[in-house]
């Protein structure tokens, strides 16, 4: 008895050592539950337009293959789209409402990433444009009324500009994404106890602005890897980069989020590229396969942070 005792005690012991060297992990939540897929502009916005097709039925148009296929991919994932169909977001009147319904729809429904999806314009009209060019002066009028004046000739230029850019917003804006995060923090970060949470505390700024530089790393990461695909495909990548003027429905989100540019609707062929079948599938294959990348390193960087 008292031998039997000892070796359960020993056990206790061994056990003991080996679980505060082991720390058991809090939690093995998945990292990746809720993906909100924004469709850029919808209804009465139509975005930028190409010689023949809109932005907002474009955009649309990948965002729904691209839920389908993570689904598929993932059938764990929940799949929120801000949009189905060719509305504004929330049925709303204007812009600035429809961002605001963006935010706080993939807030309300915990989005872990925020995918937005847009097509350029580089500011020119789709297909060729005019530009005149000043090749001299000619004198008319007689006498007094005699005066020069330029004499102009116009060729048409055919816009060119091609390509996919990644946006995440900007560092020095992030005021209201601390908002959204700090939000977020009360409600549920994966904490068991919320509600002696005290949001304005020094404790909730510094857990917010932990957050708000993982989801940044993470917006960051993403983007490249997106961009990266881009660019294996053939595409002419921009690269991942920053507004100068911040991105609202990025701002405004509580958890890591990326515009993704899939290329400008103003170059001809860029624009039949992005309404073909082909063209749609090449650009939601190529999320897809950077957002496997993102998953594996999130979850490879939570395991290593565990262990070190
Ligand atoms: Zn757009």
């Amino acid at each position: 008895m008292i031998k039997k005792t000892t070796t359960l005690l020993t056990l206790c012991g061994i056990f003991l050592s080996l679980t505060s060297l082991y720390p058991m992990p809090p939690s093995q939540k998945p990292l990746l539950r809720t993906i909100i897929i924004d469709p850029g502009h919808g209804g009465f916005d139509p975005g930028c337009h190409g010689l023949f097709s809109k932005e907002k039925d474009v955009t649309l148009g990948i965002s729904l293959k691209l839920g389908k296929a993570l689904q598929k991919a993932f059938p764990e994932l929940k799949i929120v789209y801000t949009r189905t169909t060719d509305i504004m977001p929330g049925n709303k009147t204007s812009i600035q409402d429809g961002i605001r319904y963006r935010a706080e729809l993939a807030n309300k429904q915990h989005g872990d990433l925020f995918i937005c999806i847009h097509c350029n314009s580089d500011g020119h009209p789709p297909g060729h444009y005019p530009v005149q060019r000043l090749t001299g002066y000619k004198t008319t009028g007689r006498g007094k009324k005699k005066k020069k004046v330029p004499v102009y000739v116009t060729y048409w230029v055919k816009n060119t500009r091609t390509g996919t850019e990644s946006y995440i917003w900007k560092a020095d804006r992030s005021a209201p994404k601390g908002d959204a995060i700090n939000q977020r923090n009360g409600e549920n970060m994966g904490d068991s106890d919320n509600s002696a949470f005290d949001m304005a505390g020094p404790e909730a700024m510094m857990r917010g602005q932990l957050y708000e530089k993982k989801y940044f790393a993470n917006s960051a990461l993403f983007g490249t890897l997106v961009e990266r695909e881009f660019a294996g495909a053939g595409r002419h990548s921009g690269g991942v980069m920053q507004r100068q003027v911040g991105i609202g429905v990025l701002q405004a989100t509580g958890m890591p989020s990326v515009l993704i540019e899939t290329g400008f609707l103003t170059n001809k062929e860029e624009e039949l590229y992005l309404n073909s079948k082909r063209g749609q599938n090449q650009v939601v294959s190529n999320i897809l396969t950077a957002f496997r990348r993102y998953k594996q390193t999130i979850e490879k960087n939570r395991n290593t942070s565990r262990k070190g």
